[in-house]
């Protein structure tokens, strides 16, 4: 098959800043792309002799980055963004779940579906791991979208048997029934993958947690998403709840739920003992710092984490985060470092880009597959080009370095700057 030479300014982090890597950055590339895949990097002239019939796509006038990665987002709070001034148990109450059940009549999920998954590609994001909907109809709706549209999706039905409005409960025994039921249909089925998701313990009893430990078992490869350590009110009622557990964490890892295919959403109130094991398991972090802002949940300590080696990467949670733009998430990540002072671990271009792309590819256990633009890549990238003397625009074209230019996407890049997205190779948006 004839390749397709991608010709751009590309920079990506395949060396991850947190341990001492810096940006990869080159300034007139060609990526050789075949059947979605790179096969060929390095200065555009030099791919372009070594592949003289290939198609060429100039890419020049912007910046290409590898496709972006929310490793934490609600598919049925699409519709509840921008909802401020109240905290997490309040927000849930009176924003989110009112919207959850309207996803009970199918083509209203339908249509958020196809909402969301514009979201998504919208901005740029071309992996995500995607808390699901509580009807399993509905979940069915946003896999059959995703896999039409081409993003790449982990997701799965969210289960829950106390503590919400009864048309969002469930037993365990119909959890088990319909995760089973929809792993075996979307597990593995092109770009898509199975995550069994608990709403948070707050909500599930021993028992659906039980159940939600077998899916994992019968199911080989599933991916396991649930909300940790949030806000301290839901810790302190979790404590209260699970009288044997040794913390929060714990109400998940004693059914043994925690592991190296798990994520875990905030972790804002987390303590050594639990980041040890979340360390210990290879478990991830999705830290989602607008909706920690938005719902004054607190100031992620992010420096802890990455002490204890604890894996994080970015999560919009969306609705409670205030969009899905992966640079407005990476912005306020470095905000939100920047006041925590001392305590704060200081972020920098590089950190951010890699916290919005690599390290939720690893968080996914999709390292090898996407993340960077190295050879043996999957081609799921952005391209960042903003329209004509827009301050973005202005502030690329005199940028002093990579860095530089990748500290002006965070801060300046939104979604009407993504001229082009691409997953496997095929072109998504623009
Ligand atoms: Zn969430």
């Amino acid at each position: 098959m004839t390749p397709t030479i991608y010709r751009a300014r590309v920079v990506d982090t395949p060396d991850d800043p947190f341990t001492g890597g810096v940006l990869r950055s080159a300034d007139d590339a060609g990526l050789a792309v075949t059947d979605g895949v790179i096969t060929a990097r390095g200065d555009f002239a030099a791919v372009r002799v070594d592949h003289p019939e290939a198609e060429v796509v100039d890419l020049r006038g912007g910046v290409l980055l590898p496709g972006l990665v929310d490793t934490h987002v609600h598919y049925p709070q699409v519709r509840a963004i921008g909802a401020l001034g109240m905290p997490l148990l309040e927000w849930l109450e009176r924003c989110a779940l009112p919207e959850e059940l309207r996803l009970e009549s199918v083509d209203y999920a339908r249509e958020v579906a196809a909402e969301f998954v514009f979201g998504l590609v919208s901005a740029g994001t071309t992996t995500s791991l995607v808390f699901g909907s509580h009807f399993a109809p509905a979940v069915d709706a946003l896999f059959t979208e995703a896999a039409r549209v081409g993003v790449r999706v982990t997701s799965g039905l969210v289960v829950s048997d106390r503590g919400l409005p009864e048309p969002l409960l469930t037993t365990p025994e119909r959890a088990y029934e319909e995760s089973i039921a929809l792993a075996g249909r979307w597990h593995g089925a092109g770009r898509a993958r199975y995550a069994v998701t608990p709403r948070f313990s707050f909500s599930t009893a021993d028992e659906m947690l039980d159940a939600c430990a077998s899916v994992t078992k019968d199911v080989a490869g599933t991916w396991f998403t649930t909300h940790v350590n949030e806000n301290t009110a839901e810790v302190a009622e979790v404590a209260r709840l699970f009288v044997g557990a040794l913390h929060y964490v714990d109400t998940y890892d004693r059914h043994g739920l925690v592991g190296e295919r798990s994520v875990l959403a905030h972790n804002v109130h987390a303590s050594d003992q639990e980041l040890a094991v979340l360390a210990g398991r290879g478990a991830s972090v999705a830290h989602c710092p607008t909706s920690n802002s938005a719902l004054g949940s607190g100031l992620f300590p992010l420096r802890r984490h990455v002490e204890h080696g604890v894996g994080v990467a970015l999560g919009s949670d969306v609705g409670a985060g205030t969009g899905f733009s992966l640079f407005k998430e990476g912005l306020q990540a470095y905000f939100m470092q920047s006041l925590l002072g001392s305590e704060g671990l200081p972020l920098t271009p590089a950190h951010l880009l890699h916290l919005a792309t690599r390290a939720g590819a690893l968080a996914l256990g999709l390292g090898d597959l996407v993340g960077d633009l190295s050879v043996g890549k999957q081609f799921d990238a952005v391209w960042v080009r903003p329209l004509d003397d827009d301050p973005l625009d202005v502030g690329l074209r005199h940028a002093a370095s990579a860095e530089d230019a990748v500290g002006k996407i965070f801060a300046l890049g939104g979604d009407s700057d993504l001229a082009g997205v691409w997953v496997g190779g095929d072109r998504i948006k623009g």
